[in-house]
């Protein structure tokens, strides 16, 4: 079988957010299955510095907005880059600190043809192309419309994967230009969202399958609560939309091999997790009581994960007597909310606005839990690695965390974590108070952690689960 991959980010070659870790290892284990898997992605400066490409010497000329852009194609092992300096040279993926650049329409519809253009260019006959988000959501539109009689296509399949609902490359109406697309696809059935172009949205019209990153967000997406918009379209999918949980690395992220972290642990052996805790809390200046829990928040600061909750929560969390550290990036407003918090009198209290990977290491393993009260989260890694470090999550019940994340049952003593149902500050306290009453019980807070460190979210399963819907996507097509 032979997939190509299409994605704006992958590790290692370059990484914003989750997208890069799904696509990259997903490139890499389908390889390791022996799948004939290539992964293409624009070559944006970082890549080029950081790396020894190899010049295939294969030129793209692509005609968008009304002149042509020339490109060029380089490899490195099975990747494929592709190099147009005027669109992808510079800092930064999709922007630069003043915002999201104005012609990204532009620039992904430019990978979007590249995508295609370059399986001729190389003569790779992909049995499924593998989309993700926005950014390459525009190869099926393309497909349909300019190649249809292209019998080089004629056994390629689509397949669009929604990371997330919440970012759809909306752009102006005037970038339909940018586009290459015509005015008869800019109407309410195609790709026009309330007078906007809308690049998801040819997505999930033209692709022949969907997925997205948990069974239960699948669903949820089909809701107007969770929908953005598009619920009535991908209810009409809904036949062709399924759920596959993501996964994480464990040869990165496994406390008995993390080089990273101040002492090694397993489940079997938890020791090293205390001495995690306390060179954290060194590292943060924090001192707390003896046996007192330190809580730990990891992630973008945006409206998705719920920050505000644990910003509005903070005091009350201080007050019960618990350390909080909070490590993030996100949006200049986010990042001033919380510069803004006055440090005086919260003495537990650390922030970092940094996107560090290092100290995530130890923070994971150094904390007692993790707070994760996201509006919504259509898969989320943080729960994952948390839960192989014995941090307990405590998080709202939606989307990935709802399938990942079990919640605790004093009766049975059962689950591996506390999770609450509404998007509320006294809702959330209380399912942190439901943690708090259970953690002084150490053996019961110790078989808690241990069951969440044995649970399996390995990157072999979710790369298995695609390949079966590969397999079961081809065959149906064959009937
Ligand atoms: P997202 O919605 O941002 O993709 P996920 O939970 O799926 O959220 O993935 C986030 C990934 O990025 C995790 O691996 C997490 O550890 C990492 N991460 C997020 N913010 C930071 C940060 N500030 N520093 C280091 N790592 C971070």
């Amino acid at each position: 079988m032979r997939v190509l991959i299409a994605s704006s980010e992958a590790i290692t070659y370059c990484k914003t957010g989750g997208l890069a870790d799904v696509a990259g290892v997903l490139f890499k284990e389908l390889n390791v299955m022996n799948i004939d898997a290539r992964l293409i992605l624009p070559l944006y400066g970082s890549i080029s510095r950081d790396f020894e490409l190899t010049d295939t010497g294969i030129e793209l000329r692509i005609f968008l907005d009304r002149r042509f852009y020339s490109g060029r194609v380089y490899t490195h092992n099975k990747a494929i880059f592709i190099g147009c300096d005027e669109l992808y040279g510079r800092e930064g993926l999709y922007g630069d600190k003043t915002g999201d650049f104005a012609d990204n329409a532009l620039r992904f519809s430019y990978f979007c043809k590249a995508v295609i253009e370059v399986c001729k260019a190389i003569d790779f006959r992909p049995d499924i192309i593998h989309l993700n988000d926005w950014q390459t959501s525009l190869v099926p539109l393309y497909l349909r419309k300019e190649y249809s009689g292209d019998d080089f296509f004629r056994d390629t399949l689509t397949l669009l994967t929604i990371h997330n609902l919440g970012y759809q490359g909306l752009f102006p109406p005037e970038d339909l230009s940018a586009t290459g697309l015509g005015q008869e696809v800019f109407n309410p059935d195609g790709i026009e969202f309330y007078g906007k172009v809308n690049f998801l949205k040819a997505g999930i019209l033209y692709a022949d399958i969907l997925s997205t990153v948990s069974r239960k967000y699948a669903e949820e997406i089909t809701t107007t609560e969770y929908g953005f918009g598009l619920d009535g379209i991908l209810k009409k999918r809904s036949a062709d939309l399924f759920g596959i949980l993501n996964g994480i690395d464990y040869r990165e992220w496994s406390p008995e091999v993390d080089k990273l972290i101040q002492s090694r642990y397993s489940a079997e052996d938890l020791k090293g997790k205390a001495l995690c805790k306390e060179k954290l809390m060194k590292q943060c200046n924090i001192k707390l009581k003896k046996g007192a829990p330190l809580l730990a928040f990891v992630g973008r600061l945006s409206v998705q994960k719920g920050v505000e909750l644990i910003i509005e929560g903070l005091d009350k969390l201080i007050g019960y007597g618990c350390g909080v550290i909070l490590l993030g990036t996100g949006t200049k407003e986010a990042e001033e909310s919380l510069l803004s918090i006055s440090l005086e009198g919260r003495e537990n209290l650390y922030i970092r606005l940094d996107f560090d990977e290092v100290f995530a290491h130890s923070v994971y393993a150094g904390s007692d839990m993790v707070m994760m009260p996201s509006r919504y989260e259509p898969c989320g890694l943080v729960q994952m690695i948390a839960l192989r470090y014995g941090t307990v999550p405590v998080a709202r019940n939606t989307g990935g965390l709802s399938d990942t994340i079990e919640d605790y049952n004093a009766l049975s003593d059962t689950g591996t974590g506390f999770l609450f149902d509404d998007y509320n500050l006294a809702v959330f306290l209380e399912s942190i108070k439901r943690a708090l009453t259970l953690y002084p019980f150490s053996r019961r807070w110790q078989k808690l952690m241990k069951r969440g460190m044995e649970k399996d979210f390995s990157w072999r399963r979710f790369a298995s689960e695609y390949v079966e819907l590969y397999k079961k996507a081809l065959k149906e097509r064959l009937k």
